[in-house]
């Protein structure tokens, strides 16, 4: 499968007048396949937007290169920066808004009068790209008139109706209601499928990242943490700000002493779980919350009482404590305990990570002040 967009060792620096240099993107290598829908996930700070900015051209790179479609488009080293216009690239960034003066048509048809093309072509595409998203009937209308969803489809009409190869989507949906979400999240699976857009998505939200994406880029600080299918990246968390960040996690921080795990700040009762090879004195174990598996009568497992019994929509979600520390159990509706009830919990596969680390800590604040 061909590389289409690809990213070499680029980095983007910016100077701040309170805080000095901030890099908000450290050394990314990204290799995005053709016809691959690939999403950038992240808080905020993280780099996401900077890093749309320079594949779409907004923003020059510091050090590094930007290749796409087999052509380089940004390079720090020859000095060479194409400009957005001859990238190639359909774009629907959550600040291009549909433009409220012009209907639908002249909406759609403004990349190709840029490009001056002539009437009856623009027609032709024109037309077309409004059939693929839904908009026929439409063209005199004014996106005023028209709904949340149905603006985005102008947005996503005006970003196809150039035929691009590679579609950048920066927070497309975020205006939109979870219902209109989802069923836009189809409809730009069903146009990917026609065309072979590859896409490059960019989102602060994980379920959607992960029902859209083929592989995901999680990044932090600035940093690329890991790149991958979102099974692998739920499953397979290289780290612990990973586990975090995608579904729901648990974490107990324990201490290693004698062969045992026991919860830190308590040795009363050591918990029960195999201990790596590499692990060190103080280590954090990370869970899913419907991993954990919770008795009445199964003494094997870590003794403890319920604290407290949240009923949600899709399951219950209990709190026990471990030790000092609270730990979040989810089980269905079936599985039921009072609050105070005795319980045994065992730790279906945990994760390992090393102890909280304060200078990261620190860094995050920083970051997140600005
Ligand atoms: P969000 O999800 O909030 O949009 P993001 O992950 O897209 O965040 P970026 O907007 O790429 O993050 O910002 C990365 C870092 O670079 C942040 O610390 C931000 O404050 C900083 N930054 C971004 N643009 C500029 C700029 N023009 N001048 C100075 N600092 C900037």
């Amino acid at each position: 499968m061909a590389d289409y967009i690809v990213l070499r060792n680029v980095t983007k620096k910016f100077n701040t007048k309170t805080l000095g240099d901030i890099v908000a993107v450290d050394n990314f290598n990204i290799n995005v396949h053709e016809g691959e829908c690939f999403s950038f996930l992240g808080p905020s700070g993280c780099g996401k937007s900077t890093t749309l900015r320079m594949i779409a051209g907004f923003e020059d790179l510091t050090e590094g290169e930007i290749e796409l479609c087999g052509k380089l488009v940004s390079s720090s080293k020859k000095k060479l920066y194409v400009p957005p216009e001859d990238r190639g690239l359909g774009m629907v960034f959550q600040a291009f808004a549909v433009w409220p003066h012009m209907n639908v048509y002249e909406n759609v048809a403004f990349p190709l009068r840029i490009k001056k093309m002539n009437k009856t072509d623009i027609d032709k595409k024109v037309m077309e790209a409004l059939k693929h998203t839904s908009l026929t009937g439409l063209e005199k209308t004014f996106p005023g008139d028209l709904s949340g969803g149905q603006q985005q489809r102008i947005a996503l009409a005006r970003a196809i109706v150039t035929n691009p190869k590679v579609m950048l989507l920066d927070e497309p949906l975020s205006n939109l209601d979870p219902k209109l979400r989802e069923s836009m999240r189809f409809e730009i699976k069903a146009l990917q499928k026609k065309f072979n857009f590859t896409i490059i998505f960019v989102t602060h939200d994980q379920s959607e990242a992960m029902a859209i994406s083929d592989r995901m880029m999680v990044c932090d600080m600035g940093k690329i943490m890991q790149i991958d299918t979102p099974e692998n990246l739920y499953n397979k968390p290289v780290n612990r700000f990973v586990h975090n960040f995608l579904g729901e996690s648990t974490f107990i921080n324990v201490v290693v002493k004698d062969n045992k795990v026991y919860p830190k700040g308590n040795t009363n009762q050591a918990i029960k779980i195999a201990i790596p090879s590499d692990a060190s004195n103080e280590m954090v174990v990370a869970t899913r919350p419907n991993e954990i598996e919770i008795s009445k009568n199964d003494t094997d497992g870590y003794k403890t009482h319920i604290e407290s019994r949240t009923f949600l929509t899709d399951r219950i979600e209990y709190l026990v404590s471990v030790g000092n520390q609270l730990v979040k159990v989810q089980t269905p509706h079936r599985i039921k305990f009072d609050k105070n009830e005795e319980c045994y919990i065992k730790f279906v596969s945990p994760m390992w990570y090393p102890a909280d680390d304060e200078k990261e800590a620190m860094e995050r604040a920083k970051r997140q002040v600005i």
